[in-house]
């Protein structure tokens, strides 16, 4: 049986584990580092380049490279790039294919099986979105599971004993917090709470905007008219950034960053870590509320929690932590890894979703997990409220009916409108789906009886559907919400994926070989200048034009399309050209 690996796929950097020897254990990436940056780009010459090589060459080819794709994840949004339009389902795909190669190189075998992990915070489209993405990448899904459940997880099977903690997770994109009660064998979420679009991304873009002001303060330029320019300031500041977590100050230099007047500027400031704390106060004062919301809906007070881990890159900064301290009046723990204890609860749970007893803890029992749904789920009723059928922090798997009914008399269909979300009224809550309920018995309003029930998986995905309890003739319906991927487009995704991966080869060959033909083409120049009048008319006519049907070949060459006769045909063009070199005195 191959392995399940466990993913984190994280907003800006994701990791991969495996269980190996009872233990969950870390993937390098290609680059070796335990993370791989979740960069993708598309070169001129339509390579695609994941991870490290992705993120390195981010500020040279700014508009074929997409990062933070997380933050997009269940939105319309897409790119188009050579003509292909890609969505965030089909960017995330091709990092996961990335990490799933590396577990396949480290593990001597093929992986087929997944456990991802996603946002506490994350709504049904946006898991959806999640679970599709890997399906693209040629992986089965085995479970969607919550990031702070998953760090719990990797923390809880290494400290034993039973007791509630908080995850305190700020990564690059997101917030979330929840409260779990670890128990002997049992990991229980007892309430989560967060923000979707809060995260060390807002923090760098706080700094990027105070050096455009004081870069405009001291010369009179404006840095953000400068596409080039303002994508070193971003690194700069996360730079910047990441070392006030450790020093007092940071010194931000970029030098020739940009042209004014003829003349070149040189980025040159210090930060100050107070300076910096001041930036970003408000953002960080935005966990608070959520904080406050998950210790209520789990009914305990900051004094029954036994642990908080601190979990997300962001956790470092010092400010942050002291804002944990002072709202739970606890030290966090700092003795887990906050960028791999996600990847690792994930891999914990691949590996007993197999059927293995509970890894670490050495009991060989087996693990339950009880999820619970972020949100609450509505459905929309007359005058545009949104009417409750889950509440919020309801453990998962769950199953609701509600029965409605008809607002107008003789009424043949109804509208049924799915809402996620805490807001009274249904257009201040997320639409996650509609359908209609056609077939309705005609009788007066508010007789028909209409059981709309929803089911929610172990995945927090949700299911709606809607029976005439009257006709007794239950309609089969499925959530189509406008931004979700259909079966069709996800099957073509697939095949794209598949094409790529299978021509792997012909583009690692297509790679080497056209550096080989750029090195001729460059020799050939060379060795006719030197030449010079020596040379033979003809043969220099003969090897222009040998020259130009390669330098032709190459310069057509894609590598998202090559085929291996295009490369057959390089080579004779590269045989002709060597031939008429040959010839030279
Ligand atoms: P994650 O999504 O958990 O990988 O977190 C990534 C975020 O953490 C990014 O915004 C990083 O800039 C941020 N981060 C990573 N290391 C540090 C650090 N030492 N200090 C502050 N922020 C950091």
């Amino acid at each position: 049986m191959s392995k399940v690996i466990g993913i984190d796929l994280g907003t800006t950097n994701s990791c991969v584990s495996v269980v190996e020897n009872n233990t969950p254990v870390i993937i390098p990436g290609a680059s070796g580092s335990m993370t791989t940056p979740s960069v993708v780009a598309f070169t001129s010459k339509g390579e695609r380049l994941i991870g490290e090589s992705a993120r390195r060459q981010a500020v040279t080819n700014t508009e074929r490279t997409i990062s933070s794709i997380k933050r997009h994840m269940g939105e319309k949004w897409s790119v188009r790039i050579d003509g292909t339009e890609y969505n965030p389902q089909m960017i995330s795909a091709m990092i996961l294919m990335q990490l799933k190669k590396d577990a396949e190189e480290f593990l001597g075998e093929k992986v087929e099986e997944a456990v991802i992990t996603v946002p506490a915070y994350f709504n049904d489209i946006q898991r959806q979105a999640t679970k599709d993405a890997g399906r693209i990448a040629g992986l089965t899904v085995k479970r969607i599971i919550n990031e702070p459940t998953s760090a719990a997880l990797s923390y809880g099977l290494n400290h034993g004993e039973p007791q509630k903690v908080m995850v305190y997770d700020l990564g690059g994109g997101t917030f979330d917090v929840s409260i779990i009660e670890i128990g002997e064998g049992v990991i229980e979420v007892l309430a989560t709470a967060g923000d979707n679009h809060l995260g060390g991304d807002d923090f760098d873009e706080r700094v990027c905007d105070w050096i455009v002001r004081k870069f405009r303060e001291e010369n009179h330029v404006d840095l953000s008219r400068d596409f080039m320019a303002m994508q070193r300031v971003r690194d700069a500041a996360e730079q910047a950034k990441k070392e006030l977590s450790t020093n007092d100050t940071a010194h931000i230099l970029q030098p020739y960053l940009i042209q004014n007047k003829g003349e070149s500027l040189h980025l040159d400031m210090t930060l100050t870590r107070s300076e910096f704390e001041s930036l970003i106060s408000d953002l960080i004062a935005r966990t608070e509320d959520p904080v406050r919301n998950a210790l209520n809906d789990a009914g305990i007070a900051p004094s029954e929690l036994g642990k908080v881990l601190l979990v997300g890159g962001s956790t470092r900064i010092p400010a942050v932590q002291s804002k944990v301290r002072a709202l739970t009046g606890q030290e966090p723990s700092k003795n887990i890894n906050p960028d791999e204890c996600v990847a690792k609860g994930a891999a914990i749970l691949g590996s007993t979703l197999q059927g293995n007893g509970l890894v670490a803890a050495g009991t060989g029992q087996n693990l339950l997990l009880l999820d619970v749904t972020p949100l609450s789920l509505s459905i929309e009723t007359v005058g545009g409220v949104a009417t409750r059928v889950v509440e919020r922090n309801t453990t998962l798997p769950t199953r609701y009916s509600q029965i409605f009914s008809t607002a107008a008399p003789y009424q043949r269909s109804v509208d049924i409108h799915v809402l996620q979300g805490e807001r009274p009224m249904a257009r201040d809550n997320k639409t996650i789906g509609k359908f209609r309920l056609k077939g309705i018995k005609a009788a007066p309003a508010g007789v028909p009886r209409i059981e709309v029930t929803f089911d929610i998986d172990t995945n927090g995905i949700l299911k709606v559907s809607a029976k005439d309890l009257d006709t007794g003739k239950e309609q089969s319906i499925v959530i189509t919400a406008d931004d979700r991927m259909s079966e069709s487009e996800i099957a073509a995704a697939m095949q794209e994926t598949q094409n790529y991966a299978a021509n792997d080869q012909v583009r690692r060959d297509a790679i080497e070989l056209l550096s080989e033909a750029q090195k001729l083409l460059s020799q050939s120049g060379e060795r006719v200048k030197a030449a010079g009048k020596q040379l033979d008319r003809s043969l220099k006519k003969e090897i222009r034009s040998a020259t130009a049907s390669l330098r032709k070949l190459v310069g057509k060459c894609r590598l998202d399309k090559v085929e291996r006769q295009e490369l057959d045909e390089i080579r004779s063009a590269m045989r002709a050209l060597e031939q008429c070199l040959s010839r030279m005195p």
